[in-house]
């Protein structure tokens, strides 16, 4: 049986590009953490070289002639040679490193430095188009971004629609096909429990969380929720940026970021339990494969489901309110004197249709994605022309969230995504979304005293049983073959439409 170690001169040259590529990384988070607003041109500069090198490293005659000597380029899988076949490790890094290899060399490099050029200035532009409300001024760059990423989707190939060659990227073997139904059943189910919501006599007031609160003491807080999460300080670090992420630069070291308003409780305490999510996704990645595919996360929806594991099926619970609340009632004694655990669980999934994407509840949240989903499939294929776009955007939030933006700012301009060119990016949330739900029900079913434990703060049990079903394996699964592996069963919008009914029947007493 041959093993990874066999693989050795392959691996070498891996780490070597990881380690270029967390450099970049950690370029990156200084830039939307610490770096001063003048730096950006030099640091795009920078952060471009490094990517660079990384990219003609990965496309080398080097790690070709390395690689075919293992895969079969026909199938993309390990070659057997008989009496000798790969272990189980072996072959899927071997599938994995060639998925990304022939990825890279598919694309010609003019092509890339073209496409990378146009998305910055697109952005940039997209930027200004936002704060002037002023969709025609970037309407030539999303034309050119559009354009280019047709192209892209020839090179790489497809079968049906060019869109599933972006949709691919992020999500491996996500298509149109397997999407189209999901999507529809959430359509079908949750457009009329969203009018039965806001018809209830129900009306939930969530004032209590636009009192003034103490900054410092919010974040205190947050920090407080992330050690109980076992999000591993030692081995991370929590900072301020304009738009929360996680970055990971090792398994060693995972950085989260959040924001802080004095009057949006819920930004800073979300955001801290969303991204600590990811971030112990990326801590719970095995370090010897570190370099490896098997190092790495598996997709964007699988990283997505562990935020909103952590910040919807934990964080909007009333178990894990029953032990924390106590706590942030001690924080802020006057903001939070008198009320009760129930009124904030209820202020904290409070259901309001809304014009922007990452304002939005957690049932909500799925129709606007809907809603990019359907329009950027059609941009994809030409459908759709760009100029239509604001007409048919508004359209849909009248169909899908019953509200019309009053401006395109806060309409189809609001999401960055386009204007770098992330068609295909979006689904990912809303995957993310349902698997959250598939994982917490299986969770609860092999850990029978997961409420209890969550009850009195005791969240390790989780993050164990998350590290061991998923974390640690790195890409040794494809997303789907993971979720059915953990779950028994491939992305299912089920799961999520029941606790969908369930919770929020509840609340609104439907
Ligand atoms: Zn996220």
């Amino acid at each position: 049986m041959k093993t990874v170690a066999t693989l050795e001169p392959l691996t070498t040259r891996l780490l070597e590009i990881q380690r270029i590529n967390s450099a970049a990384s950690v370029l990156s988070w200084d830039q939307e953490t610490y770096m001063p607003a003048g730096g950006g041109e030099a640091r795009a500069e920078q952060i471009a070289v490094l990517q660079g090198i990384a990219h003609e490293k990965l496309v080398s005659q080097d790690v070709e002639s390395l690689l075919s000597q293992w895969v079969d380029p026909a199938t993309g899988q390990a070659t057997d040679t008989a009496g000798d076949a790969w272990d189980e490790p072996s072959r899927s890094l071997l599938r994995e490193v060639w998925r990304d290899f022939s990825r890279a060399k598919k694309l010609p490099s003019d092509f890339v430095v073209q496409l990378s050029r146009e998305c910055s200035l697109a952005q940039q532009v997209w930027v200004e188009a936002k704060e002037k409300n002023q969709f025609t001024k970037f309407l030539p760059n999303l034309r050119t971004v559009l354009d280019l990423k047709r192209e892209e989707a020839r090179y790489l190939g497809y079968q049906g629609s060019p869109y599933n060659a972006l949709l691919d990227v992020y999500e491996p073997g996500a298509t149109i096909a397997g999407l189209q139904p999901v999507f529809a059943a959430l359509k079908t189910r949750l457009v009329p429990l969203l009018q039965r919501i806001t018809q209830s006599r129900v009306q939930i007031n969530d004032g209590i969380l636009h009192h003034s609160y103490d900054q410092t003491r919010q974040l205190e807080f947050g920090r407080l929720v992330l050690t109980a999460m076992g999000y591993d300080f030692e081995r991370g670090r929590l900072d301020l940026s304009a738009h929360p992420f996680t970055t990971s630069f090792h398994p060693t070291d995972v950085r989260v970021t959040t924001r802080v308003h004095e009057q949006e409780l819920q930004s800073c305490l979300f955001s801290c339990i969303h991204e600590g999510g990811h971030g112990l996704y990326d801590q719970g990645l095995d370090q010897q494969y570190f370099g490896t595919p098997l190092g790495d996360s598996v997709s964007l929806g699988i990283h997505e489901s562990q935020s909103r594991l952590w910040e919807n099926c934990v964080g909007r619970s009333r178990p894990f309110w029953r032990f924390f609340f106590p706590i942030l009632q001690q924080t802020f004694r006057d903001q939070l004197h008198g009320i009760t655990i129930e009124q904030f669980y209820g202020a904290i999934n409070r259901v309001q249709p809304s014009l922007i994407r990452v304002e939005a509840d957690e049932l909500t949240y799925n129709l606007h994605i809907m809603l990019r989903f359907e329009i950027e499939q059609d941009l994809i294929e030409g459908k759709t022309q760009p100029e239509d776009l604001p007409a048919i955007w508004n359209q849909k939030m009248k169909e899908y969230l019953g509200i019309v933006p009053p401006t395109d700012a806060e309409g189809v301009l609001q999401d960055v995504h386009w204007s770098f060119g992330a068609f295909g990016y979006f689904p990912t949330y809303t995957l993310g979304n349902l698997y959250s739900i598939q994982f917490f029900e299986q969770a609860m079913r092999e850990l029978p005293n997961l409420e209890d434990e969550i009850a009195t703060g005791q969240l390790m049990g989780l993050r164990r049983w998350l590290e061991q079903k998923i974390h640690r394996w790195g890409r040794m699964f494809t997303p789907a073959h993971l979720a059915e592996r953990v779950t028994g069963s491939t992305i299912n919008p089920e799961p999520f439409l029941n606790y969908a009914e369930k919770k929020y029947g509840e609340l609104y007493q439907l």
